[in-house]
C-alpha cells in the first residue's frame, strides 16, 4: 500500500502523507512524494500542489524503522526529494500540523510556501542523537528566520509550537479553520496572484554582525555541551549558511558526516533505540491482552513506598497506602505531602493540581482496603520472613487477577511468588530511589509470572513515565548484581593502595555522576552491610570487605548519620576526606599484609567499569538480560552511568571485547583481587575471539530466551533442531 496518496482537487494536486504513526519519511513515502510531484509536473490541469500530513504529523522526520538498513539512504534520498519540490515550476504548499519535526521540517522548508494550523510543533531535534540536521536544514532554517532564532532551535532541538510563527517568514498563512481547505485557498490565490515562487536556498542570511554573534555562540554552547560535540558542530554549520547555498550544504553534509562516526552520537543513538527495544519480549509480543489497572495499593510507606505511590498520583491513579503502624503513615504521608509541597514552591506544580494528587491518596492500616485494588506493590523490609507474612495476607484480601508485585531489590521473587497460591500474577517492579525521580523500572519476571502480567506491568511502565527493563530471576536482578561486584572491587582497590577520594574522583573525572564512595554514603551503606551479613552467612568462605564492615560497625551509615566514607557538615552535602577512615584503611591493609601501590586513574576506571562489563555478561549468558542494550539502559537510568558512554555494554564495544578480555585475565592474576571473577565470562570470551561485539550479539537476536520464562512446549511433530536445542540448553543449565 502507497504511503502518499495523490489526488487532484479543482486545480490543485494533493499529495496526503500517510506512513503512521507519525508519517517517518520511509523509502516508500519518500518515493511516493516524487511521483506525485512528478504526475502534477506532467498534468497540464494541475497548476498547485499541497502537501499535507495527518493531524497527528505533518511528518516526524527520518522513519525509525529504516535505521542501520539500506532503505535509510535508498533513492530518492531526503535531499533529493527537496531538490524535486525546488524544481517544480508550479508552487508548491506545505501544510503543517501536528509534529513537523527533523526531516519533516526540512521537507517542508523545501516548499514555496508553507502554512500551518494551531497546535503543531515545529523543531529539528536531530542534536538530541548527536547529529545535526543534514537535509539542508541548517542553511534553509537560518535563511527564513534568521541566525539567532534557527541556532537556538538547532542546538537545543527543542519543538516550537506553531503559534510562534505566526507572521513570521517560516509561515505564509495560519489556518485556524479546516487545514486542507485552508492550504487549497492558498494555493488558487497564490496562481491566482501569480506569486513567485519562493525557494528559500535563494535567500540571503541577515544578520549585523555575523562574526561577533557567532563568536559569542561557540563560547555559550561549548560550556553548555559538556562531553557532546554535536551542539559546536551545529553551529558551525549555522555559520556556514552565510556561505553561498551549495558550499553551506557541502559543509552541512561534512560536519553530519563526522558527527555519525562520533562514540557520543553512537551512544544518544543507543540509548534511543534501547530503551525501545527494552520493552520488547520475543515471547510477549504487541497485542498481549493487559489487564486494566485503574486502582493501585502500596504497602509500605518509607522511602521508597512513598516514592512509588507518588508515581500513581502523578499519573491521575488513586492510591492506597497501608503501614502497621499509625506513626509510620503519618510520617510517610507527610514526606509525600512535603515532596509536593518543594514542587509547588519551585513553580513547577500548580497547587490546585497538588491538592488533585493528595486527593487521589488513601493511607490505611487495614489489608480490607486494598482488597479492590487492579495493582499493589509491596515496599516493606527487605526481609524474607516480613514478605512471606505480607504475601500471605495480600493472597487471601486481593480481588482475583490483581497483580501482586514486589519492589525487593535482592530477594527471590519465585519464593516470594511461591507464598501465594497465585505465583502467575507475582511480579518483581523494582523501582530506584527516589522512586518519584528515578527513570528506571527493572521488571523481574518470575518462572510462573503470566504473559498478560508481563504485559500490563511494562504498559503501566509508560504510563509512569518509567524505561521498563525485564530482569530474570537472580540475586540483585541485572543492576544490583552488577553493582555488587563494583563495590566489591572498588574496596580492593583501597586495600591496594588507593584513597575513597582517588576512587570516586577518577569515576567522575571519566563521567559517572558520582564515584562508588561518595554514591553509598548518599544512599546509605546500611543496606548493602545487612545484604553482605546475609551473603557472608550463606557463603561463608567468601571474602569479606573488612573496611566496609568496620565503617558500618563504627556507625558510619554515610550522609544520614553525618559520616561514612568521608565526614560531612550539617546542612552540607559536601564529602570532606576524613583521617579516620584513612587509619581504617591503614589498619586494615597491616593486619592484611599489604604493602600499599600507587593506582592510575585508568587502571581505577577499568577494574570497576570492566567489572561491570564481565558480570553484565554473564548475566547475558544465563538470559537474566536479553539484550546487552538492556543492560545499558538499566545502567544509564539507574545508576548514573554517563550518557555520552552509552552504558557499560557498548563501552566495552569501542573499547573493544578483545582489549576487555586481556585486561580481565591480567586482573584475574592479582592475589588481592576475586580472581575467579575475573576468568572473562564466556560470552565475553566468545564474542571476543570470533571479532564480534556486544552490538553484534543484539543484532542476530541477543539471549535465546529470558531465564524464568516458560520454556516453549515443542511441537508433538517437530523435528529436533541439534544446533539450536543445545545451545538453549546450555544456557537455561546456566540459569539455574
Ligand atoms: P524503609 O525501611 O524506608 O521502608 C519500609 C517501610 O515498610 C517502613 O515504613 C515500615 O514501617 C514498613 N513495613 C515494614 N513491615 C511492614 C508490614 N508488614 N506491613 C506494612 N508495612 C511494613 O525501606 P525502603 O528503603 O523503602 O525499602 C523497601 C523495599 O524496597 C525493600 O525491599 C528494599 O530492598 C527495596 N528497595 C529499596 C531501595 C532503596 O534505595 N532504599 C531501592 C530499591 C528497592
Amino acid at each position: 500500500m502507497s504511503t502518499a496518496h495523490y489526488a487532484v482537487n479543482g486545480a490543485t494536486a494533493v499529495i496526503t502523507l500517510d506512513n503512521p504513526p507519525v508519517n517517518g519519511l520511509g523509502l516508500e513515502l519518500r518515493s511516493g512524494i516524487v511521483a506525485g510531484l512528478d504526475r502534477a509536473a506532467a498534468d497540464p490541469k494541475v497548476k498547485a500542489v499541497v502537501l499535507i500530513g495527518t493531524p497527528r504529523a505533518f511528518s516526524g522526520g527520518a522513519d525509525i524503522r529504516e535505521f542501520n538498513t539500506p532503505k535509510m539512504t535508498a533513492e530518492p534520498n531526503l535531499h533529493n526529494v527537496i531538490r524535486a519540490l525546488e524544481a517544480m515550476r508550479k508552487p508548491v504548499v506545505a501544510a503543517i500540523s501536528g509534529n513537523c519535526m527533523g526531516g519533516g521540517l526540512e521537507l517542508a522548508l523545501g516548499c514555496h510556501f508553507r502554512i500551518a494550523g494551531p497546535g503543531a510543533q515545529i523543531g529539528l531535534p536531530e542534536v538530541k542523537l548527536g547529529l545535526l540536521p543534514g537535509a539542508g536544514g541548517t542553511q534553509r532554517l537560518p535563511r527564513l528566520v534568521g541566525l539567532e532564532h534557527a541556532l537556538n532551535m538547532i542546538v537545543s532541538g527543542a519543538p516550537v509550537p506553531s503559534e510562534m510563527f505566526k507572521g513570521t517568514p517560516l509561515l505564509d498563512d495560519f489556518v485556524t479553520g479546516d487545514l486542507l481547505e485552508g492550504a487549497l485557498a492558498f494555493a488558487q490565490k497564490a496562481v491566482a496572484d501569480k506569486r513567485p515562487l519562493k525557494r528559500v536556498r535563494d535567500l540571503k542570511v541577515r544578520h549585523a554582525n555575523v562574526e561577533g554573534y557567532i563568536h559569542f555562540a561557540r563560547t555559550s554552547v561549548g560550556a553548555m555541551a559538556g562531553p557532546f560535540p554535536a551542539p559546536l558542530k551545529c553551529v558551525e554549520a549555522v555559520n556556514a549558511a552565510t556561505l553561498p547555498f551549495e558550499q553551506g550544504l557541502a559543509r552541512e553534509r561534512e560536519q553530519f558526516a563526522e558527527l555519525v562516526m562520533t562514540p557520543e552520537s553512537r551512544a544518544l543513538r543507543h540509548a534511543f533505540f534501547g530503551e525501545r527495544a527494552a520493552s520488547k519480549l520475543p515471547d510477549v509480543p504487541e497485542g498481549t491482552p493487559t489487564r486494566p489497572i485503574r486502582k493501585a495499593a502500596v504497602i509500605g510507606a518509607g522511602t521508597m513506598g512513598g516514592g512509588i505511590a507518588m508515581n500513581f498520583l502523578n499519573a491521575g491513579i488513586p492510591v492506597t497506602v497501608l503501614e502497621t503502624k499509625q506513626e509510620a503513615l503519618d510520617k510517610g504521608l507527610g514526606i509525600i505531602r512535603k515532596n509536593y509541597e518543594s514542587t509547588v514552591k519551585k513553580g513547577k506544580l500548580k497547587p490546585e493540581k497538588m491538592a488533585e494528587r493528595m486527593k487521589l491518596l488513601t493511607p490505611t492500616l487495614k489489608y480490607e482496603d486494598l482488597g479492590d485494588a487492579d495493582i499493589v506493590i509491596e515496599a516493606v523490609f527487605e526481609d524474607m520472613a516480613v514478605k512471606k507474612a505480607v504475601f500471605e495476607k495480600l493472597d487471601q484480601v486481593m480481588k482475583k487477577g490483581a497483580i501482586l508485585a514486589t519492589n525487593t531489590s535482592t530477594l527471590d521473587v519465585d519464593q516470594i511468588a511461591a507464598f501465594t497460591r497465585r505465583p502467575a500474577d507475582v511480579v518483581g517492579t523494582h523501582f530506584f530511589s527516589p522512586a518519584n525521580v528515578m527513570r528506571l523500572l527493572e521488571i523481574v519476571r518470575g518462572k510462573k509470572t503470566a504473559k498478560d502480567v508481563l504485559a500490563t506491568t511494562l504498559a503501566l511502565a509508560k504510563t509512569i513515565r518509567k524505561v521498563a527493563v525485564v530482569s530474570g530471576v537472580c540475586d540483585g536482578f541485572i543492576g544490583n548484581r552488577m553493582i555488587h561486584q563494583y563495590g566489591r572491587e572498588s574496596q580492593v582497590l583501597i586495600m591496594e593502595g588507593a584513597l575513597p577520594q582517588q576512587v570516586d574522583k577518577a569515576m567522575e573525572k571519566w563521567g559517572m555522576a558520582m564515584g562508588p564512595f561518595r554514591m553509598g554514603d548518599l544512599a546509605g551503606l546500611a543496606v548493602g552491610w545487612y545484604i553482605r551479613k546475609r551473603h557472608y552467612a550463606e557463603h561463608p568462605g567468601m571474602p569479606r570487605a573488612v573496611v566496609a564492615d568496620r565503617i558500618c560497625e563504627l556507625g558510619r551509615f554515610g550522609q544520614k548519620t553525618g559520616k561514612g566514607w568521608y565526614a560531612y557538615k550539617a546542612g552540607d552535602r559536601t564529602a570532606y576526606p576524613d583521617a579516620e577512615v584513612d587509619t581504617i584503611i591503614d589498619q586494615a591493609r597491616k593486619a592484611a599484609g599489604i604493602t600499599p601501590r600507587k593506582l592510575t586513574d585508568e587502571e581505577i576506571v577499568e577494574r570497576l567499569v570492566f567489572a561491570l562489563v564481565n558480570e553484565g555478561a554473564r548475566i547475558l549468558e544465563e538470559g537474566i538480560a536479553l539484550r546487552a542494550s538492556d543492560v545499558d539502559m538499566v545502567y544509564l537510568n539507574g545508576y548514573g552511568f554517563p550518557l555520552h558512554r552509552g552504558g557499560p555494554m557498548l563501552y566495552a564495544d569501542s573499547a573493544g571485547l578483545y582489549h576487555v578480555v586481556r585486561r580481565c585475565e591480567q586482573f584475574a592474576s592479582n592475589p588481592l583481587t576475586d580472581r575467579e571473577f575475573w576468568q572473562p565470562a564466556k560470552l565475553l570470551a566468545q564474542l571476543a575471539a570470533g571479532g564480534k561485539s556486544f552490538a553484534a550479539f543484539d543484532a542476530a537476536g541477543g539471549a535465546v530466551k529470558q531465564a524464568g520464562a516458560k520454556p516453549v512446549k515443542a511441537k508433538p511433530k517437530a523435528k529436533p533442531k541439534p544446533k539450536a536445542q543445545s545451545k538453549a540448553k546450555s544456557r537455561s543449565r546456566a540459569a539455574a
